[in-house]
């Protein structure tokens, strides 16, 4: 089978114009806003805390506790607070799955350039220009015009890009050397993960989420609650036993790995 090879030069170029960071509010496919309406409120183990319109980019619990520690050493509220979280009747606990920042610009923008870049950041900074991977089952299948978000510097990419399924895998394997495309496989892979820990846990009844419930009585409770991050809570109840090791893994994008070698090699074959 032919192999794509991307010409040099043809690779995704950030131009740092910062706009990505500027708007953070609504980035969400219009299918997706469509489920969370109907589902995300009350009807899943998963409960959104904010109004859809307030939502911007989401932090996993673990980057969230990273952004709260950096903002006090560059002096910045990041304005980081609770997205999505359980209300277990178990233990009366509400465990945050993710948080999110509460503005619509970035407040660690500064002068369009981010003061945290240095660092790890988030997945969901570092996946830009992609707002999804291919590996992402959904109801649409993904294609090289609903993968990405708007970005000066995909543009003339986009043309670039082979309409057939396999081959634009391995065009988009070769075509991100700032790694926003493993990211993107990545951070699937998390959120895909967190969702499978969040059903095992209940046909173990390691949890009982709070479901159906009238949304404003909800809302109480979850203030009323003692909090939680979702790792620490894993790491209470016994479903993990080493927090950082996963994280790592997370952080070293091991899994993305996985699946891209192995896509490459099913698909040469
Ligand atoms: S990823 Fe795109 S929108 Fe974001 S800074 Fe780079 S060129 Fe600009
Ligand atoms: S932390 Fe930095 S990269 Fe992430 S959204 Fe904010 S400014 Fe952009």
């Amino acid at each position: 089978m032919k192999l794509n090879v991307v010409q040099p030069g043809k690779t995704f170029n950030c131009n740092q114009c910062g706009k990505c960071c500027s708007h953070i509010r609504g980035m969400m496919p219009q299918q997706d806003k469509e489920f969370m309406e109907k589902m995300a409120y009350g009807k899943l183990p998963l409960v959104q805390l904010t109004p859809l319109e307030k939502i911007s980019f989401p932090l996993f619990d673990w980057e969230a506790s990273r952004f709260k520690k950096w903002q006090r050493e560059v002096n910045i509220d990041g304005k980081i607070k609770p997205s999505r979280t359980i209300l277990d009747l178990n233990t009366n606990k509400a465990i945050i799955v993710t948080y999110f920042i509460d503005s619509d610009a970035c407040p660690f923008l500064l002068e369009k350039k981010c003061v945290l870049y240095q660092t790890k950041r988030a997945y969901i900074c570092r996946l830009f220009p992609f707002n999804r991977g291919p590996f992402l089952k959904t109801g649409s299948e993904p294609n090289k015009n609903n993968m990405f978000e708007t970005c000066d510097g995909i543009k003339t990419l986009i043309p670039l890009i082979p309409e057939d399924y396999d081959s634009m895998v391995r065009f988009l394997s070769k075509a991100f050397p700032d790694s926003s495309f493993e990211n993107s496989v990545q951070f699937d892979y998390i959120t895909g993960w967190n969702n499978k820990t969040v059903i095992d846990l209940i046909k173990k009844k390691m949890i009982r989420p709070a479901m159906n419930y009238p949304y404003e009585f909800f809302l109480k409770r979850f203030e009323n609650a003692e909090k939680i991050d979702f790792t620490d809570f894993l790491v209470e109840s016994g479903y993990i036993d080493d927090k950082e090791k996963l994280i790592k893994k997370f952080d070293d994008n091991e899994d993305a790995k996985k699946i891209i070698e192995n896509f490459l090699e099913q698909s040469l074959n």
